[in-house]
């Protein structure tokens, strides 16, 4: 059984970074909420812990008290950027034990490749939550709160969803997961695959070619509507 420990930062009366009538605290719970629900629903022989579950304050070193006791396989810490800046990065602890360098190098391309956003690269720094951990650690910096462009994708819970997705991909990746036969699979594309694929159909069709698959009425409807040449 592989034991991930999701940390939601902030919480309670520690808002986190707030810009642009978001707050930290709230989106990294809803962030960390989908993470949760992607890997208990779609794959087998994983289980999942968070710091917090609601909006609650915790203590930095009560956080990793809860993994350490835990004896989780992974810490990762959800944070929402501000200060300035554009786009994702990752922060691992600088005395780089190899399984976490390798942990962050797993997870941080795939959360890049799917949101698709500016990557500020992989860092590191003495964060309290990888210092006192005792298992291969992670946080996770998620757009600029304080940036318009940046705050505005991070209104959209499609967004928010496929941030989830990325961490999701790189944990099963990170610990050979596999999904569920069956059962209450999840099976539907990722937003921003979603998203591609229609925008890579609709013009398609707009070029004169066939779908390479029929198309159904509602999936036409949907691209049509995303070009807004609906409604
Ligand atoms: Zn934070």
């Amino acid at each position: 059984m592989v034991k991930v420990f999701i940390d939601p930062g902030h919480g309670g009366r520690d808002s986190g970074a707030v810009g642009n009538g978001l707050q930290e605290k709230a989106l990294v719970l809803t962030i960390s909420r989908h993470i949760r629900s992607m890997l208990l629903n779609e794959y087998e022989n994983v289980e999942v812990r968070m710091s917090r579950e609601d909006d609650r304050f915790i203590e930095l070193g009560e956080r990793a008290r809860l993994a350490n006791a835990w004896r989780a396989d992974c810490f990762i810490s959800v944070h929402i950027n501000a200060g300035g800046g554009a786009g994702f990065e990752s922060f691992v602890h600088p005395s780089r034990a190899a399984r976490t360098v390798q942990l962050q190098q797993t997870i941080h391309p795939k959360i890049v490749s799917e949101i698709q956003v500016v990557d500020r690269g992989m860092k590191t720094a003495n964060f309290s939550v990888l210092r006192n951990t005792s298992m291969p650690a992670i946080l996770t910096e998620n757009l600029f709160i304080d940036n318009t462009a940046d705050a505005a994708k991070l209104k959209d819970n499609d967004f928010l969803r496929a941030i989830a997705r990325g961490h999701v991909e790189g944990i099963v990746s990170a610990f050979n997961l596999r999904r569920k036969q069956g059962g209450n699979q999840v099976n539907e594309p990722s937003p921003t695959h979603q998203k591609n694929w229609e925008k890579a159909t609709a013009k398609g069709i707009f070029n004169g070619e066939r779908p390479k698959e029929p198309l159904t009425r509602e999936q036409l409807a949907t691209i049509l509507n995303r070009l807004g040449l609906l409604d």
